[in-house]
């Protein structure tokens, strides 16, 4: 073998070691992009990258074709889908909790509200305030934890969901929620995150709480009578009904505001109808494996559809279907 074709093994030898060294790094760097992580329900730690969640539809029943990709492949988004449909899945099987704080008194809720902050769950000043004036401690059964970031069951197959989703569709919903604005919350349930949104709003605005649980109903007022969001209620600007959700709460829409704390199968047509133009409505939408949906409504009456993150909620249902073996 003469010296040119020794070098020239040698080359080909070489190169044939850099594209290892290149496939492992761009694998390595694919492996971090799937890990980088955001956050869903139950406390736990969800791997997936909340941006290639989203897109814009102008009807919830296209979603899926009108996919906003335009910074992504299509492969990969499917890729990812599938990913976090698995992580989904096997978080909910082996319940791996990360949870972001426990503790008791002021201190816990202090905590709590930090450590949503060190996560970047929460980013703005109002939300911080209003979930620490507002005691979850009182919203939550006797003997619970009120500050570990977890759903804790209130009964009638129904929970409290977990401080980071509180924050979460506070953050989303803070721009329609300014003194003097209209909130409608479905599926009240313990009335804690309506009497966030009354603290918002303040006595110039209208927050209405709806729950098809009269049982639930009667406690969410005893829980608000008991917290500094008493006087709303007083006074008359906030108000909790029972009711079927779905319907909204035609008295005194349109609402800048409506949260759904209950999974839907498809957005209520009465809850769009009842949304304000330029108001925004989060809801979780799904069955087992649920996302959280946020619907803005233009000035013009269409909507914008993205999704924000995947998450587990009770569903929106009826109440029969909800008591069913409880
Ligand atoms: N956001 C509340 C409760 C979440 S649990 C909290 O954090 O305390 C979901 C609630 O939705 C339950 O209280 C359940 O009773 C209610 N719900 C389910 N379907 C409903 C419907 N069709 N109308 C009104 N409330 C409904």
């Amino acid at each position: 073998m003469n010296t040119n074709t020794q070098t020239e093994q040698q080359i080909i030898r070489e190169e044939t070691r850099i594209d290892k060294i290149i496939k492992k790094r761009k694998k390595k760097m694919r492996a971090q992009v799937l890990l980088c992580p955001t956050i869903t329900a139950y406390g736990r730690l969800y791997c997936a990258p909340r941006r290639l969640h989203r897109y814009n539809s102008s009807s919830s029943s296209s979603q899926f074709l009108n996919l906003n990709l335009s910074r992504f492949s299509g492969a990969l988004f499917f890729h990812m889908e599938v990913c976090s449909l698995a992580r989904n899945l096997c978080f909910s099987l082996f319940s791996t909790h990360k949870q972001f704080q426990s503790g008791t008194g002021s201190s816990g809720k202090r905590g709590m509200v930090e450590n949503l902050k060190r996560y970047g769950v929460i980013s703005s000043k109002r939300v911080a305030q209003v979930m620490e004036a507002l005691d979850r401690g009182l919203f939550v059964p006797v003997g619970s934890s009120a500050y570990v970031d977890t759903p804790v069951p209130i009964g009638y197959n129904a929970t409290i969901s977990a401080p980071h989703m509180h924050a979460t569709c506070l953050q989303l919903l803070e721009d329609k929620l300014h003194p003097g604005m209209r909130a409608l919350d479905v599926g009240s349930g313990t009335g804690y995150l309506t009497g966030c949104f009354a603290l918002m709003v303040g006595a110039e605005g209208r927050v209405v709480g709806v729950d098809h649980i009269p049982e639930l109903v009667d406690m969410s007022i005893k829980n608000i009578e008991k917290s500094v969001a008493a006087s709303f209620l007083k006074k008359g600007s906030l108000s909790l009904h029972v009711g079927d959700g779905r319907k909204g709460w035609q008295e005194f829409a349109p609402y800048d505001a409506i949260h759904v704390g209950a999974a839907a199968s498809e957005i209520p047509q009465p809850l769009l109808d009842q949304l304000k133009p330029g108001g925004r409505m989060v809801i979780p939408l799904g069955t087992y494996f649920q996302e959280l949906k946020v619907i803005d409504k233009n000035e013009d009456g269409s909507i914008k559809v993205h999704t924000e993150t995947s998450v587990r909620y009770v569903p929106l249902t009826s109440r029969v279907e909800q008591l069913g073996g409880f």
